[in-house]
């Protein structure tokens, strides 16, 4: 068997081997890919099982295109969304939301340090959501769509079920004393921390190759995002198996869990009706009195913020609903 990824990192290292030779010296793409080797290299002997099964995954990311486009769909994905957002009052009803509020640590100088499954790593699950939801769906987005990203479930299978995200017939639901447990798992340990380093740069050596090396800023945020997402998984997958701290075998679960959720067709995971009636897009409309055409207003937007009159001349009315 021989993909062309692995002969394409074969002549990588003849390629650089042949510079370094003749010339002494390396140019930045030349170091990439040499570092890109080396991490790959590292990862491969270290003897976890499944690693070698993920590494391949890693590949298939790069070669399959998927890993492009999520990167792009990843940057684009604020104006691809839904401008209406949800209020406080109906995140409320988000029970996920609630127990990772009220269970996680807020960010602070100590969680960063210590790697500590905090509030901002759990924040990191929804804008993959978003992306992997947009890359299925494509851009024709409505509010709806918002909905089912953070009410259809997705989220409480990939914390409840990892890797087996997929296999359950109903929602899960997850409980205080998991969050409990998920709240103090932590990246301290030398061997999870060579393991998490690692495929992370390889990650990163990876975009390099596909956009370039500093390639535009706009996506600078996509890695440590992902890196925050994959932290989750592997605290869930630590909390699963009552682990404090994090074990190399929850970080290559993580990414187990990650690659199969990006060739996952997510949307398919639906809010129940009775949510998506209870928000509404709009909760209000300004109606012209003489055209008869409406703008519709969603619960943070006041009337008060819009022109009271109409291009046509006539005058807009406020009405609850049309
Ligand atoms: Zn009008």
């Amino acid at each position: 068997m021989s993909k062309w990824w692995m002969r394409a990192l074969d002549s990588f290292s003849e390629f650089v081997d042949h510079v370094n030779t003749s010339l002494g010296r390396e140019s930045r793409e030349e170091w990439n890919k040499r570092k890109l080797q080396e991490h790959y290299d590292k990862l491969q002997s270290l003897d976890y099982l499944l690693m070698s099964e993920v590494l391949s995954e890693v590949m298939d990311f790069w070669e399959s295109g998927l890993y492009h486009d999520l990167v792009v769909t990843y940057g684009s994905r604020d104006e691809i969304l839904s401008s209406r957002v949800f209020k406080v009052e109906e995140l409320s009803n988000n029970e996920l939301m609630v127990l990772a509020k009220e269970n996680l640590l807020p960010k602070s100088v100590r969680t960063m340090a210590l790697k500590i499954t905090d509030v901002n790593v759990f924040k990191t699950m929804h804008a993959f959501l978003e992306t992997i939801y947009i890359n299925y769906h494509g851009p024709e987005m409505t509010w709806e769509d918002n909905i089912h990203i953070y009410f259809g479930g997705c989220a409480e299978r990939l914390l409840m079920g990892l890797d087996k995200f997929d296999e359950y017939s109903r929602t899960p639901r997850p409980t205080k004393d998991f969050f409990k447990k998920l709240a103090i798992t932590q990246i301290t340990r030398k061997e999870t921390n060579e393991v998490e380093n690692n495929m992370f740069l390889l990650l990163l050596d990876i975009e390099s190759e596909i956009f370039g090396m500093g390639f535009g800023d706009s996506y600078n945020d996509f890695s440590p995002t992902m890196s925050g997402f994959i932290q989750l998984l592997a605290g869930c997958s630590a909390a699963h198996n009552n682990r404090e701290f994090t074990a190399p075998e929850d970080i290559i679960m993580a990414y187990k869990t990650f690659f199969k959720l990006v060739k996952t067709d997510i949307t398919v995971y639906r809010a129940p009706q009775s949510i998506v009636e209870s928000m509404p897009e709009f909760t209000g409309y300004l109606v012209c009195d003489k055209c008869g055409v409406s703008h519709g207003l969603g619960p943070e937007d006041s009337a008060d913020d819009f022109e009271d009159v109409c291009d046509c001349g006539g005058l807009l009315v406020y009405k609850e609903s049309i």
